[in-house]
């Protein structure tokens, strides 16, 4: 029998063990789960909180410089001050979100006035043309 193995999902931080990879699939968001660098063994032998802190770090490894950055070493220690950062960022993201689609919206606007404008320019040469025609 092959041994278990320890994975975890980088979506919401769930693990489990596996003997096969094709079986670690996230029950929650169902994407496939990353193998952890150490025995399954070994991963039994830590508590709750160590574990968590493990695939904590694990997770902010495999992130963006941003989330690295945010989420340094010293800070995973100091849970106060990773909630607040972590908070304050999304707050900005939101804030700079909304501002994004806002500019969208502004320019879905002026792209369906620029052409209402063309098509009543057309419209007119065409009256234009209808008159020259007949004259
Ligand atoms: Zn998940």
């Amino acid at each position: 029998m092959r041994d278990l193995s320890v994975y975890y999902c980088r979506s919401c931080g769930y693990y489990a063990y596996y003997q096969l990879p094709r079986h670690a699939v996230c029950p929650k968001c169902e994407t496939a789960m990353q193998l952890m660098d150490i025995r399954y063994q070994d991963f039994m032998d830590l508590d709750y909180e160590e574990r968590d802190r493990l695939i904590c770090q694990e997770i902010i490894r495999s992130s963006s410089t941003l989330v690295q950055r945010i989420c340094a070493p010293s800070k995973l220690y100091n849970q106060r001050e990773l909630t607040a950062r972590l908070t304050k960022e999304v707050l900005r993201l939101e804030a700079e979100n909304k501002k994004l689609e806002e500019t969208v919206e502004w320019m879905h606007q002026t792209i369906w006035d620029q052409l209402r404008k063309t098509k009543e320019l057309e419209r007119e040469l065409e009256q234009l043309r209808g008159t020259d025609a007949r004259e």
